[in-house]
């Protein structure tokens, strides 16, 4: 009985995790679409965030692919919260002079805090013998990898077209 009970409990752990990263999921998706729209002279951000918009979509769908598969009901979903996220998701909105910048580096965070967040869901899923849902959680994983990976690649380079149309009197920010 307290196995049973344990077990329960520790899958309603599970749930709320698979919830709090779905509504992990819809903040990414605006605070893309958010820059996506925003962004002029930079091509290569630009593409790049809209790809990973359309990742964060089915990164959303499969998660609540998990949720009902653990008999969650898809409605129980939350809503953005006021966590780090909110903090990280305003910043791209800032009317800030370097907002491309700003955007940059909430990006790259979010990315950090999303590889986080699936590690601990992998290996939460995996202790309760939830392989599919690990399984499903990878494949979001290794996006915000390749997402990460990408800033990784490109912020030195971003960082100084920036800092060059600025130089030169020419529209940096977006
Ligand atoms: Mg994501
Ligand atoms: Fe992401």
């Amino acid at each position: 009985m307290a196995d049973t009970e344990t077990k329960s409990e520790t899958r309603g752990r599970l749930l709320d995790w698979l919830r709090d990263a779905h509504a992990m999921e819809k903040q990414a998706a605006q605070m893309l679409s958010t820059m996506e729209s925003r962004i002029e002279h930079y091509p290569d951000l630009r593409r790049r965030i809209a790809q990973h918009m359309k990742e964060t979509e089915t990164q959303a769908t499969r998660l609540e692919d998990c949720i009902k598969s653990l008999g969650g009901a898809p409605s129980s979903v939350k809503d953005a919260t006021g966590t780090i996220m909110g903090m990280i998701h305003t910043l791209p909105n800032a009317l800030a002079g370097d907002e491309v910048m700003k955007g940059t580096l909430a990006g790259y965070t979010f990315e950090h805090f999303e590889i986080a967040a699936y590690r601990i869901l992998i290996a939460a899923a995996t202790t309760l013998g939830e392989a599919a849902v690990a399984e499903t959680c990878r494949k979001n994983l290794r996006e915000e990898e390749e997402m990460a990976q990408w800033f990784s690649q490109n912020i030195d380079q971003l960082t100084a077209h920036y800092l060059e149309r600025e130089d030169k009197g020419e529209t940096a920010k977006r």
